[in-house]
């Protein structure tokens, strides 16, 4: 789940930063962290489902919006009316094993980058009763300056003062410097962990977030969506004759040719191993089958060469199935139109493309 990997450093640091952020409740941070809880507590009476770690990860990863597919499958249930009971948490929480230590990672970052504001918080908060303290009692003897050492009690205190506003200064510098890396650093591993490491292009965490938003919108302005599932031919063969590594480069390159091929209005993913997904914005189906099935047969006409032996891979062609989101916005509904389309595709001989 969400938490098993990197449990104790994310929590260690969430703790710390729990316990330095106190004198700030009633900060922005603080209130969605308390509605979050009050949301999942409102979640597991109203479904009547037992407080276990698994079950707190699961509903933790909708609610936050860090686990967008399962955030999909609630929502669709609910709307249903379907019962969100024990037995379907259990088969929908099942969440992607490469997108876990990279979630963990990202959210030890921002429980670093939490406290690293708060710290800054803290020291300017700090700074600003100092002065005002200093001030009045400058002040004091500015009144009394007439009196008895009046003067040099004065020139102490603004020296003190002037110490102290240089210290807090370079303290706010330091502080700037690391919110800046570590928001960097935030940015960073928030797109790499959309991100498919051999291909570049967006993974399936990424495609299924972008599903969800893009079905919503679809739904809004009652325009079309289609999605397509794309899965290379016989691409066992590839490796075995050529090696792994070659393997790699020819999905590489297919991974290229479905990125310059689809244009801007299709978003393309790699779905994992062979398999790529594509989501055709405003057209329908038909129109969707129209295009997939162009890029299908460019593709069959390239010959691609193996440039450490020098032979020609042969032809590599894929199958696809392509099915649309309908007007009530069945995400899981459509994913599996398009997934029997693809089978029927293979079925029927390969290198086609088939509806659902
Ligand atoms: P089909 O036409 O029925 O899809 O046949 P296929 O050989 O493409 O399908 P199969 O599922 O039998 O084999 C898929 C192969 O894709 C097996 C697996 O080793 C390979 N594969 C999956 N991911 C990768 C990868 O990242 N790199 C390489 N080189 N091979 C991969
Ligand atoms: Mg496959
Ligand atoms: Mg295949």
């Amino acid at each position: 789940m969400v938490f098993s990997s990197g449990f104790s450093r994310a929590t260690r640091a969430r703790a710390k930063a729990v316990s330095q952020a106190a004198p700030v409740a009633g900060t922005r941070a603080h209130e969605a962290r308390r509605e979050l809880l009050e949301r999942i507590g409102d979640f597991v009476a109203r479904h009547d489902l037992d407080v276990t770690a698994a079950n707190m990860a699961a509903i933790c990863g909708a609610l936050s919006g860090s686990s967008p597919e399962l955030a999909s499958a609630l929502v669709q249930r609910e709307a249903a009316g379907e019962p969100i009971d024990q037995r379907w948490l259990d088969t929908v929480a099942r969440l992607d094993p490469d997108g876990h230590n990279r979630i963990a990672a990202l959210e030890t970052l921002s429980d670093k980058l939490e406290y690293a504001l708060t710290r800054f918080a803290e020291t300017a908060r700090e700074a600003q009763s100092e002065t005002s303290g200093h001030r009045g009692a400058i002040g004091e003897q500015i009144e009394t300056l007439a009196g008895p050492d009046g003067l040099a009690h004065v020139i102490e205190l603004s020296r003190a003062m002037l110490a102290r506003i240089e210290q807090v200064e370079a303290a706010m510098a330091r502080s700037e410097v690391e919110i800046d890396r570590l928001r960097e650093n935030l940015a960073q591993a928030r797109s790499e962990a959309d991100v498919d490491h051999l291909t570049r292009l967006p993974n399936r965490r990424a495609f299924e977030r972008q599903l969800v938003t893009a079905a919503i919108e679809a739904r809004a302005s009652a325009k079309p969506l289609s999605i397509a599932f794309c899965d290379v031919d016989n691409f066992k063969q590839v490796n075995d004759r050529h090696g792994h590594a070659a393997g790699d480069r020819v999905l590489c390159a297919l991974a290229a040719s479905f990125r310059e091929m689809a244009g801007d209005s299709c978003f393309t993913a790699r779905h994992g191993g062979e398999e790529f997904v594509l989501l055709f914005y405003g057209l329908d189906k038909e129109a969707a089958k129209g295009r997939l099935d162009a890029i299908r047969r460019a593709q069959a006409a390239r010959m691609l060469m193996n440039r450490d032996t020098g032979q020609p891979f042969g032809k590599i062609t894929f199958s696809g199935g392509v099915a649309e989101v309908g007007p009530d916005a069945d995400t899981r509904g459509a994913l599996g139109r398009a997934d029997a389309a693809l089978y029927r595709a293979k079925q029927l001989g390969r290198n086609r493309v088939e509806l659902g």
